[in-house]
């Protein structure tokens, strides 16, 4: 975050674009909910009254939830999941009995065992290379927060507290917001928020972008420099926040966000039209999902399909895996929701060895770099019967609509033929048990490492079909660690070494006939559309509030004149030329 000026009357804050709009209204500060809880020595006659302190406190928590559950029962699942986390995080011994355990151990009082034992939590979170696990180390905070408010006799919801007695439209400015505090906003005026902490990933985010709130997270200090009542603007397209604006500025800024509403009324129109650019290519539009909860908004959007089904969220936040029933179950329940559309599930694709603890003989996987580590089919095929599980699961799943198995992050032929002898012995144990599954299911694979991508042809070979995820591409293709603010600068979909090898990948499958999507984040910013079209790119796999967007400016663009452009385009040599054609590209109205 920059601030380019500070105490003056009108001055600019960058943070994380997470939930795209404008907002303007008054800035509503939000007291730091702190976790800086005091330690007390007690008596040992004070103990047992000090557990049960701890215990009422905990019960009353739940009950707080399964009310907030009760009362969110019709609205989106993404909103009660956030209730259900915090719920199953307080149900996990680990904060429901150790505390017990440490305030008895150390005769100290209920706060600060219950810290001490997310602070250890939450380090064994960060830990994780995954920025997924590590922002779950938010919400364990977050559901102690709620804990620690209730011994303190506080707890009333920190957004519920605010008054907005002029009916003005309010932003809130606070250092972090728990997903159940966004969920807070639901019946007040609150037309957007911005925080000091949180990620793109974080649940608060997700939560901001399926409830239409602009936001923007990562301010950093935003709450030190914005004061109660200040005129705010938010562009949570741009991640910037503009505090105290001059009359220009907010004019300017109030004409954006009447088209911004205008466009996303009329994007909300596109719902049924079918993809075909104008000079009738007919593009895939698929969704990318997270578990079977998602699967109403995916055929809210108009998707014509799940192209990418992130396996791995629906099980986070316990501390074993899935049993083979509980997986079956839930890839079960999505393919019945698709309702014939396809569901292309995606093995496990994890970094971290917690979920995988019990299953002896690894010992301590953390490393160094684990993104160049044991995760994703790596780690699946160090742990076979795990895997097998998995593909059980999956294949049992598909007897009930059209399922496809898609693997992450394969470097190395023997990975893809040690997998597919894995998905033959799940189907001949299933054969043997009479159990029905789909004979004929694809086997897929993802292109996301730059080896895969240059010697393509022995999965070209091996595969059904292929799946670039540009997030891990570009990591690897960069040398950026994802999670590494200190380069996250330099992480650069428009290099033209992840030019090159896109072309090469699309033009490669183009030429041997397998099918290729594309479902990292790329395929959702539609600013990417037409140089992706004219790249060859036929399947968008996205996150279903990106599909009218993306369906739009594929409506408006002809391939045959876009393809010159682009074959020019990834020819240039420096990102700064090739984000200029790109935005040349993309204004020409065809
Ligand atoms: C990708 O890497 O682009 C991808 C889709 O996978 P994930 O973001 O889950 O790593
Ligand atoms: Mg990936």
């Amino acid at each position: 975050m920059k601030a380019s000026k500070q105490h003056t009357v009108s001055f600019t804050l960058h943070g994380l674009a997470v939930s795209s709009g404008i907002a303007i209204g008054q800035a509503h500060l939000i007291s730091q909910a702190t976790l800086e809880v005091s330690h007390r020595v007690l008596a040992s006659r004070l103990i047992d009254k000090e557990v049960a302190r701890f215990e009422a406190a905990l019960s009353g928590v739940r009950s707080e939830l399964d009310a907030m559950r009760v009362t969110l029962e019709k609205s989106p699942a993404d909103m009660r999941a956030f209730i259900d986390l915090h719920r199953m995080i307080l149900d996990d011994p680990e904060l429901s009995e150790v505390p017990k355990q440490i305030i008895r151990d150390r005769r100290c009082n209920a706060e600060w065992a219950i810290v001490q034992q997310m602070n250890l939590l939450v380090e064994q979170f960060e830990q994780t290379e995954d920025p997924y696990l590590r922002e779950r180390g938010y919400d364990i905070c977050q559901a102690v927060e709620r804990v620690v408010r209730e011994l303190s006799g506080q707890s009333e919801h920190m957004v519920g507290r605010l008054k907005n007695a002029k009916g003005e439209q309010l932003i809130i400015v606070a250092h972090d917001l728990s997903p159940a505090d966004v969920l807070a906003f639901k019946d007040q005026a609150f037309s957007s928020f911005i925080t000091d902490v949180g990620g793109a990933t974080s649940h608060t985010a997700i939560l901001a972008r399926g409830m239409g709130f602009p936001a923007v997270l990562g301010l950093h200090n935003a709450r030190q420099l914005i004061r109660d009542g200040e005129t705010l603007i938010v562009d949570g397209t741009r991640g910037v926040v503009i505090v105290n604006p001059d009359r220009r500025i907010l004019e300017e800024y109030e004409l954006r966000k009447t088209q911004f509403e205008l466009e996303r009324s009329k994007l909300k129109l596109l719902k049924t039209a079918r993809a075909t650019t104008l000079d009738k290519i007919k593009i895939d539009m698929l969704a990318n999902i997270e578990g079977p909860d998602d699967v109403d908004e995916v055929l809210e959007s108009g998707a014509e399909g799940v192209g990418l089904f992130r396996t791995e969220f629906i099980f986070l936040g316990r501390g074993d895996m899935p049993s083979e029933d509980e997986q079956f179950e839930a890839y079960r329940k999505t393919v019945k929701g698709m309702d014939g559309r396809p569901l292309v599930i995606r093995t496990f694709d994890l970094g971290n060895d917690k979920i995988l603890h019990g299953d002896e003989g690894h010992g301590d996987r953390r490393r160094d770099n684990p993104a160049l580590g044991l995760r994703s089919v790596r780690l699946s095929l160090t742990e076979p019967k795990v895997f097998l599980a998995q593909l059980r699961a999956i294949l049992r799943a598909s007897k009930y609509g059209k399922v496809k198995i898609l693997v992450p992050m394969f470097s190395h032929a023997f990975q893809v033929d040690q997998t597919l002898a894995l998905i033959e012995q799940a189907k001949s144990s299933l054969r043997g048990e009479k159990i029905a599954f789909a004979e004929d299911i694809e086997v897929g694979g993802m292109i996301e490492v730059p080896a895969a991508a240059l010697a393509i042809g022995m999965f070209l070979r091996r595969l059904d079909f292929l799946s670039i995820g540009t997030n891990d591409l570009i990591q690897y293709t960069l040398a950026i660690d994802r999670a590494d603010e200190q380069v996250a600068n330099l992480y650069d979909p428009m290099h033209p070494a992840v030019l090159m090898l896109l072309s090469h990948i699309i033009g490669s499958a183009e030429k041997a006939g397998v099918p290729l999507s594309m479902c990292g984040e790329m395929a959702g910013d539609a600013n990417f559309t037409r140089l992706l079209l004219g790249l060859g790119l036929r399947q968008f796999s996205m996150f279903p509030a990106q599909i009218p967007a993306v369906k739009q400016r594929i409506k408006q663009s002809d391939i045959s004149e876009i393809e010159p452009i682009v074959r020019k385009i990834i020819r240039l040599e420096e990102s700064a030329k090739i984000e200029e054609q790109i935005e040349r590209l993309n204004a020409w109205q065809q």
